[in-house]
């Protein structure tokens, strides 16, 4: 079985570009929250599940997933937003289960926002996080989504605090220059777990 790096990091981090970074290497990488809003149209039995929790609301009449009205069911009421996570949740960890065992390569890495909030650093060989300062992140975010400042500031003030996943995690890239810098530190780290 290859091994699975969990590779994480907080909103603007630099994350997923560190992941296609680690493609580029020659490296598979499992995109959970990509994989999550597939899955969620594709797999029959979690559809079935997300409507008896929420409602046949929760697709619409071409049977596609109506992720604003799941948002605004779940709302303000973490009771149905944990029930709701724990139908998905377990349907991410099959379907990555499943892909781990179609990959040949001996390192494979897993791509989730949620890695140590969810404890899925347990499950991997070694867990990889991105981080950078604050108002770096929130100024890339800006860029990225045309979002302001503060609705930056909010999201991030909902993830755990960098310096949590900073004590936990086995390797860390700080990203807080340019893209070669980033590209370079990434090649090193995959060198170093090899
Ligand atoms: P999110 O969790 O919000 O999806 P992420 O951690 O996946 O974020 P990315 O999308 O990889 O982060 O990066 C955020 C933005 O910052 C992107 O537009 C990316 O191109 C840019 N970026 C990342 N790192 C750098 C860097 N070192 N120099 C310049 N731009 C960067």
């Amino acid at each position: 079985a290859p091994k699975i790096i969990g590779l994480t990091g907080g909103i603007g981090s630099g994350k997923t570009t560190v992941a296609h970074f680690i493609e580029e290497c020659g490296f598979p990488v499992y995109y959970s929250d990509d994989r999550a809003k597939t899955i969620v149209n594709d797999n029959e039995n979690l559809k079935e599940k997300i409507k008896e929790l929420l409602g046949n609301e929760s697709y619409d009449e071409n049977g596609s997933y109506d992720r604003k009205f799941v948002a605004e069911k779940v709302f303000n009421n973490n009771d149905l937003l944990q029930k709701l996570n724990g139908i998905i949740h377990p349907a991410v960890r099959i379907d990555f289960e499943e892909w781990v065992k179609r990959q040949s390569k001996y390192l494979v890495f897993k791509e989730t926002a949620l890695l140590f909030e969810l404890k899925l650093n347990l499950q991997c060989y070694k867990s990889l996080l991105v981080t950078a300062q604050d108002n770096i992140r929130i100024k890339r975010v800006m860029d990225r989504d045309n979002k302001t400042y503060r609705e930056v500031q909010t999201i991030m003030e909902r993830q755990m605090p960098e310096k949590d996943k900073i004590k936990v995690a086995d390797y860390i890239i700080y990203n807080e220059t340019n893209l070669e810098d980033l590209k370079e530190q990434t090649e090193r780290i995959i060198f170093e777990i090899e």
